[in-house]
This record gives C-alpha cells, structure tokens and sequence, in this order.
C-alpha cells in the first residue's frame, strides 16, 4: 500500500510517498512560492537524482498536479501509475475539540474543518486547499486527515482550561488546545520501544524543540498537558515567538507603541524568541556561533531558552507525581548536544543524569543519559510523516 503524505502551507506543499508494506520512503519533496513568482518543486525519488522544476502553479492545485508528474516520470519517478496511490494522508493542524483522533475525511469532516478555520487561520485553510484539489485530482483515492490537536485532546479539563470567565469558553472555545501532537505522540511510541517497557507504564517529558516548540507531558501514552495553547504563541521560547509572557505586556505595549493589535501580534510571533532576545537570529546554529564568539545577547537568548524548557520538565514531573524518560526531538532537539545537556544540567535531584559522551550525538535514535540515571534521556528523530501514512493506514484497514 503505497500512501501520499500532503503537508500543505499557506505558499509550500511537503510530500512524501511512503510504500506502507516496508514503511520506506520511495520519493519526497517541496513545493515552494505556490502562488508567487519564481516557484519551483524539489523532488527525489529515493535512489535518484534530485530535480528542480521550476514552474510557477497558482494554487495548490496546480502544485499538486506537478507534483503528480514528478511521481510518475519515467525517468525522476517512483511509480509506474497514478493510480498505485492507494490513499493520501494530509496533515491538519487545528481540528479543535472536534477531532480526538484521525479521520476519513468525507463532506461532514470538510464541514467541519471550515468551521475550525477561525482557529487556525493561518494553517486550516492552506490544509482544505490540499484537500479539496487532491479530490478533485484523484477523485477516488480514499484520504484521511490527522491532526496536529488530536494528541492533546485527552488533556484533562483542569490542563486545558484558562482561568477566564468560563463564558468565553462556552463562547468562542478559548482553551489549551496543543500542537506537534504527532511528533509528540510519535516519539513516546518510539521511546518506549526503544526502552522497552509497555508504554502504559512510562511517565514521559516530550520537548520537541524546532523553529516551533513545545513540550508535552505523557502519562501512559497519552498527553495530560503541554505548553502551547489556544495557539501555537504560548509556552516555550521559539525561533520567534516570545512563548509565556504576562499577558498585561500586550495592551501596555500597545498603548505605549500606539500599535494595533494585529501589530502587537506580528511582535510576539514573529520578531520576539531567541531572535528577540539576542537580535542575531531565529537559527539556533547562529546563535551558539554567535554566543560562542562572546555575544552576551545571544549568550542570554540561549539562557532563557534552556531555562523554559527546564521549568516545564520540573512542572510536568510535578504534575504527573513522577518521571520516567524525558525525549528530545526536532531540529534543535536532535542536533544540539549543547541544548540537552544544558536543559538537563543539575537536574540530578529529579533522577535525571545526562552522560556528557552519549550525548555528543546528532540525529540518531538512543539513550543519552547515564546507566545510573533514574530517568532516561533519549534522543528521538521524530517523523511526521511516517505517523500520518500509518494513521492512514490503519484507519482504511
Ligand atoms: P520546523 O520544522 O519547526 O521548521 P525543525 O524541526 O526543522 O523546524 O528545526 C529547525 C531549527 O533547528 C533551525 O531553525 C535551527 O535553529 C535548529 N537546528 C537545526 N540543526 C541544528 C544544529 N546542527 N545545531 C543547532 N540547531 C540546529
């Protein structure tokens, strides 16, 4: 069974085709600037040269059609026929209270998703864009839609709740929603395996830590509680976005800037993080250059990162009254030993001991922590991708 993974943006398209027999990965690539000049698609078929088609496509439509054809050229192709596609999966990432798992998407499930826009505006509708030309395009391959929300959507009421009037809840929905619940749940699965013990029994900290971040507290399987919110602003410091910060800063910024609140918000979200703090960038390889050549304010942005991340570590311990394994994953997750070992450093009361050698590792699935530690540290690639093409999988079973 072979599965079409649709990651679609507001201007770029992610894919991959997955053969779910082996779960290899048989071609991937990018679609970028849909809808803007000078676009063009990446792809590789595995075992292939890559190629660049430079063509402009005015909609995700015409991006997926590219697309398409790239799957199937005889030359830089990865199959012989369209329709060797059994199904596509496409990620979702707001699919509010309405979706605690994935689904087979059908006209309810499109009604629905329009209605979860107003959360997600940025993201929901690139998402129905992909969906609506898939059906178009490959009117009878069967397509499943998983959710970044869906994880998260066992939180306990007293994790997702704000302490607001409860109307506005009522209302409008205002309430901890969660995002990266696929990586989150991707990498609990795995490091259970890798550990070896029934996931039931693990108490577990996932610090997903990319251009996006958020940390996630997993108790049996299943998400009690993590740091991003009603959006994606809340929680740990990021590339860009300023995460937690008292929320009375943002009408005082506004009052003293003279600034509307949709200037207020393009601040937190995108010139705020570690960006903000250090004024050299949102690249944490820039920044650990940058620190590491004696700038106090990239210095200081590392600092208030690795601090944030630790503070939640503490709180999710706390708040599941114990801690088996805490996993670092994404980019800067994956690749910088600097930022483990910072995150875990005199965490030692907390039984947690992280092993300077394992830990000089990037990319690579393992323990990072000491024999002796009582809780684990693992480093797990996560991969999205892959959960989406099982959750597809498994659903069309
Ligand atoms: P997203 O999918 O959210 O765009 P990723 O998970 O790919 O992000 O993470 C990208 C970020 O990871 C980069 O912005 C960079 O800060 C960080 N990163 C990637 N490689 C390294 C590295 N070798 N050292 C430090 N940071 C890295």
């Amino acid at each position: 069974m072979k599965v079409l993974v649709l990651n679609c943006g507001s201007s770029s398209l992610k894919y991959q085709l997955i053969n779910m027999n082996t779960e290899e990965v048989l071609a991937k690539g990018v679609a970028e600037r849909i809808g803007i000049e000078d676009a063009f698609v990446k792809h590789e078929a595995i075992g292939k040269d890559k190629v660049i088609i430079e063509e402009n496509m005015g909609t995700h439509k015409s991006a997926i059609r590219i697309v398409l054809d790239c799957l199937v050229h005889p030359q830089h192709g990865a199959i012989k026929e369209m329709n060797e596609i059994a199904a596509v999966g496409h990620r979702v990432v707001h699919g509010g209270e309405k979706f605690a798992q994935s689904v087979i998407i059908n006209d309810e499930v499109k009604k629905t998703l329009e209605e979860c826009s107003e959360l997600a505006p940025l993201h929901n509708p690139p998402n129905l864009m992909g969906i609506y030309a898939c059906e178009e395009i490959l009117p009878n391959v069967p397509m499943v839609g998983v959710f970044d929300t869906a994880f998260h959507q066992t939180m306990p009421k007293s994790s997702y709740l704000y302490a607001l009037p409860y109307e506005l809840y009522d209302k409008y929905k205002i309430r901890r929603y969660g995002f990266h619940g696929t990586s989150h749940k991707y990498v609990a699965m795995k490091a259970a395996e890798v550990l070896g013990k029934p996931i039931e029994e693990l108490k577990m900290v996932t610090c997903h830590l990319g251009n996006g971040a958020s940390v996630a507290a997993v108790d049996g399987g299943k998400s009690v509680d993590t740091s991003m919110g009603f959006t994606p602003l809340e929680g740990l410091v990021m590339g860009t976005r300023c995460g937690d910060i008292d929320p009375a800063i943002v009408t005082f910024i506004m009052e003293k800037e003279h600034i509307s609140s949709s200037d207020v918000n393009n601040i937190m979200n995108k010139k705020s993080g570690v960006l903000g703090i250090s004024g050299v960038s949102n690249d944490f390889r820039d920044i650990e250059g940058a620190a590491a050549s004696g700038n106090e304010r990239a210095q200081l942005a590392l600092d208030v990162y690795y601090k944030r991340v630790k503070k939640y570590i503490g709180a999710y311990a706390a708040e599941m009254g114990g801690l088996d394994a805490v996993i670092f994953t994404a980019g800067l997750g994956e690749n910088s030993p600097e930022t483990r070992e910072e995150v875990c450093n005199n965490l030692d009361f907390l039984g947690i001991k992280i092993d300077a050698g394992k830990n000089k590792v990037r990319g690579k699935e393992t323990i990072v922590s000491t024999e002796d530690s009582k809780v684990k540290v693992l480093l797990i690639p996560t991969n999205e991708e892959l959960m989406i093409a099982r959750e597809t999988k498994e659903l069309l079973k």
